[in-house]
């Protein structure tokens, strides 16, 4: 049986990241997985996690197994940053978190609660939206469905186009939305446009499920959070991904969350019920140590505040990548579009849609070693300092402009 099995094809990102290892040319150059990367191209593990993990490891007791939604203190403290410490959701105990692994685990539970116990058949997603997406919904079986998002004359948000294409959603239907730093494109919607897109779902009656992988990598954890708190202020029930692989730079401990928002306790007691038959079948209960030292560090002020210190390291490190690659550009007389390169420093996160062809972006992997993914998204936070002169030569060549 297994010999007639057809060899599967490598994953668009992860199979980048595959071909650049296999790559001897000493200066290459990875854009391509969204890693965040320091000015040495390292991703060290953040100061606050090493200390937490030398808590853990004095006062770990036991390797029992956890609940099967995880360790409460962690669930709180995920509500907590999600909506606010001081909010009406976390007083009044109408929303309930399962741990996770990754956002990716908590996006395949969203999924199956979606399908298997609300029995919506559709999902809605931005046009371009993150790859896996589209995978995860439709191997629960969800059709999907994409409104307009990218302007690609403005290199911004096709606001109008975004809010027609919302009115076509129908009653029940879940619509996905990037709670900040939108991927692949950097674009997001201002504090206004959220009142919109969150009155628009409401109207129609869909169900807002907010993808929130990047909280604190945009503005501020606050400000990051306002679409996804405008989007809770009108509608009564939603439903949450968040992932903690970014800001906290835990990729490989899977720490993501499954938050369900329900009108009242009690409804909400009954959906995390069910939630909790669905992840007894897929993975019984999750890792427990990246959630533990996500949990340690929330739990201690001093913790807390190195976090926010690192977080904004990461987060203006990207700012001045963006703005050193654009003059870099400017210099070389590189246009990545009509209007220039502003674009790139308006975009927000780790990702920018560079306006890169396909074609282009084959050329600067064959000819220079420089891995993007195919669409034209560049990970600012691949970019360097000491790298940026030979990425801007190379963007120089196979944009013309050299
Ligand atoms: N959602 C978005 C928009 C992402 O960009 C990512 C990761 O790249 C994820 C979810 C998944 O995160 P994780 O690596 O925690 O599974």
């Amino acid at each position: 049986m297994f010999k007639s099995i057809e060899m599967a094809p490598a994953d668009p990102i992860l199979g980048l990241s595959e071909a650049f290892k296999a790559d001897t040319n000493a200066d290459k150059i990875n854009l391509g997985v969204g890693v965040y990367k320091d000015e040495a191209g390292a991703t060290p593990v953040l100061k606050c996690i090493k200390s937490a993990e030398a808590k853990l490891v004095d006062t770990e007791t036991t390797k029992g197994y956890l609940p099967i939604d995880g360790n409460p203190a962690y669930g709180q403290a995920v509500r907590e940053l999600l909506f606010g410490s001081n909010s009406e959701i976390v007083a009044s105990a109408r929303a309930a978190t399962s741990h996770t692994p990754g956002g990716t685990g908590a996006l395949r539970v969203a999924g199956e609660f979606i399908k298997n116990v609300l029995g919506v058949k559709s999902i809605w997603l931005s046009d371009p939206s993150w790859a896996n997406h589209a995978a995860v919904f439709g191997a629960v079986g969800l059709e999907v469905k994409k409104y307009p998002y990218f302007d690609k004359a403005s290199n911004g948000l096709d606001f109008q186009g975004m809010i027609e294409g919302l009115k076509s959603v129908g009653k029940g239907e879940v619509v996905l939305l990037h709670g900040c730093c939108h991927n692949p494109t950097g674009v997001d919607p201002t504090v206004e446009q959220w009142e919109k897109i969150a009155s628009v779902v409401a109207e129609r009656g869909g169900l807002p499920l907010v993808d929130f992988a990047y909280q604190g990598f945009g503005v501020g954890l606050e400000e990051d959070a306002a679409g996804l708190r405008a989007v809770a202020a009108k509608n009564k029930e939603l439903l949450v991904c968040s992932s903690f692989s970014k800001n906290f730079g835990l990729y490989n401990e899977r720490v993501g969350a499954f938050t369900v928002v329900a009108e009242d306790a009690e409804a909400v007691k009954k959906a995390q019920s069910q939630v909790k038959t669905l992840i007894r079948r897929i993975y019984s209960n999750p890792p427990a140590h990246g959630g533990a030292a996500v949990a340690t560090v929330l739990a201690d002020d001093a913790l807390t505040k190195q976090w926010h210190d690192e977080l904004a390291e990461m987060r203006e490190r990207i700012a001045k990548m963006r703005q050193l690659f654009v003059d870099e550009l400017n210099q070389r007389g590189v246009k990545l579009s009509d209007a220039g390169n502003q674009f790139i420093v308006d975009q927000c996160g780790m990702f920018s849609f560079s306006g890169l062809t396909k074609e282009q972006v084959d050329v600067l992997k064959k000819e220079h070693s420089i891995y993007i993914v195919g669409s034209g998204r560049i990970n600012v936070a691949g970019i360097s300092e000491k790298n940026v002169g030979k990425l801007c030569d190379a963007i120089a060549v196979v944009a013309g402009a050299a």
